[in-house]
């Protein structure tokens, strides 16, 4: 099939790459001139593991193409998705201006009928914003279908090439017919393409993400309980995990969620529901928790130097991960940014390192405030501790040894619960994290 992607980004990137790799014809096209340069010379403009492989091979094989132009990628294609950003809208609603530009865009230059595919998460009701926007600009014949991303940065290109599901929006049989086909190939093991209303599919995406966005607030608020009570919130995490019915999955304690869906997806749902006059009480508190979440590790830093509201001039502190989660460099709403913002603030002096989303943080302007470090025990010389806010690999274990040595004081401030206490308590550390018993 003969497709164009409109929104060159995370999604837009991943699913351009994965439908060129099922055979699919594909033009990805982007108003960002440098993106599209730099993607035509080869180089990938995210991290995200696997991507660079499908874009080359793709590229070489002629089945994917980059494009600045929207006139041709419209007139060369059959399926047209828009996978532009909807960031939130100053009222937390999603902005919509970018997909509807988009859309008055595509209707512009309509050569014949066409299937155009919300891929970018939008409150309901938009599929048929985007037939009314672009029918306005044409006499051509459009079909709106809402079909939402389910992809994890870090691992997306697996999420995009093996779906749990896939859900498409479209009261047309015909048109969910040709999208069937379009996702045949990515769910040869038998998992559903499930076909409903543009509404519903619009919906399906925001509770999915404010389910999980749920289960990890309630854990952090669980953590905090722990902490009152003295009991271990990794212990109540395995207790609970292990009833089928709640899994293990998105109940780890830590500094609370951030990226590019989650927080906006949240506030996006809550706006949704108070403009038809309904107040979501679950999602309103989820929000709530989590924003004090990103805070939680900055009174036990505060107590521990004894600032007694004088701020922490003169400490050194160090930070571990700066990315919103591992296997990413986005930094969209990362709780390292809100954490950076705090200490700076006291006055404390800051020393960082990220695996991969340092060039992102120096882009947001972070190495005013920080001093990034290219390796994460150069991060810890002379410092007064280490606040460990992302989950990498590489920084599980650790040698202990090495960091007290060049550290000036030896305490660990663990965000994301991932050292056993036990062992750096040993190893000489103070060691405080999230909802388990402080000795
Ligand atoms: P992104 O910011 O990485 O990419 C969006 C791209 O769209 C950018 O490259 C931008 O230059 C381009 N763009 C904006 N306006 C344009 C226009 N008029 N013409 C052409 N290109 C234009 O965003 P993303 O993370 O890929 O997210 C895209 C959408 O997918 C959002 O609605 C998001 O909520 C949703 N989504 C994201 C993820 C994720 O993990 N990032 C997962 C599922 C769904």
């Amino acid at each position: 099939m003969k497709l164009a992607v409109i929104g060159t980004g995370y999604v837009g990137l991943v699913a351009g790459a994965c439908f060129a790799e099922t055979g699919n014809h594909v033009i990805c096209m982007d108003n960002n001139e440098e993106k599209i340069k730099d993607l035509l010379e080869g180089k990938i403009p995210i991290y995200e593991p696997g991507l660079d492989d499908y874009v080359v091979r793709n590229s070489q094989k002629g089945k994917l193409t980059f494009s600045t132009d929207i006139k041709t990628t419209v007139e060369d294609s059959d399926i047209i998705f828009i996978a532009v950003g909807t960031p939130p809208d100053e009222d937390g609603s999603a902005d919509l201006s970018h997909v509807l530009a988009v859309a008055k865009a595509i209707g512009k230059h309509m050569n014949g009928p066409k299937i155009v595919v919300n891929k970018s998460t939008v409150p309901v009701g938009t599929a048929k914003k985007v037939k009314e926007a672009i029918e306005k600009e044409t006499s051509q014949t459009v079909d709106v279908v809402s079909n939402p991303e389910f992809l994890k940065e870090g691992a997306a290109i697996d999420d995009f090439m093996y779906p749990d599901r896939v859900v498409i929006g479209t009261s047309n049989p015909e048109v969910g017919e040709i999208m069937r086909e379009l996702y045949r190939p990515f769910v040869r093991t038998g998992n559903p393409i499930i076909v409903m209303d543009e509404v519903s599919a619009e919906l399906t995406k925001y509770t999915a993400n404010s389910m999980l966005a749920t289960k990890i607030s309630f854990m952090n608020e669980i953590s905090r309980l722990c902490d009152i009570v003295g009991a271990d919130v990794q212990k109540v995490r395995s207790g609970i995990g292990s009833d089928k019915r709640i899994g293990y999955s998105f109940i780890f304690p830590g500094v609370g969620y951030g990226g590019s869906c989650f927080p906006k997806d949240v506030k996006a749902l809550i706006r949704t529901a108070k403009t038809v006059g309904k107040t979501l009480s679950i999602l309103t508190a989820v929000e709530e928790v989590n924003d004090s979440q990103k805070k939680i590790l900055i009174p036990a830093i505060r107590k521990y130097y004894n600032d007694d509201n004088k701020g922490l001039k003169g400490k050194t502190l160090s930070i571990w991960g700066l990315s919103f989660k591992p296997k990413t460099d986005d930094m969209r709403e990362a709780p390292s940014r809100i954490i950076i913002e705090e200490l700076h603030k006291l006055g404390a002096t800051l020393l960082a390192h990220d695996p991969v989303a340092m060039d992102e943080a120096r882009r947001l302007g972070l190495d005013q405030k920080v001093t990034l470090c290219d390796d994460n025990y150069t991060a810890l010389k002379n410092s007064d501790g280490l606040i460990l806010v992302t989950e990498w690999l590489e920084y599980r274990e650790p040698d202990f040894e090495k960091m007290k040595q060049l550290m000036k004081t030896p305490v660990i401030f663990d965000g994301r619960n991932i050292f056993n206490p036990d062992k750096v308590r040993k190893a000489g550390f103070d060691y405080f994290c999230i909802g388990r018993p402080k000795v």
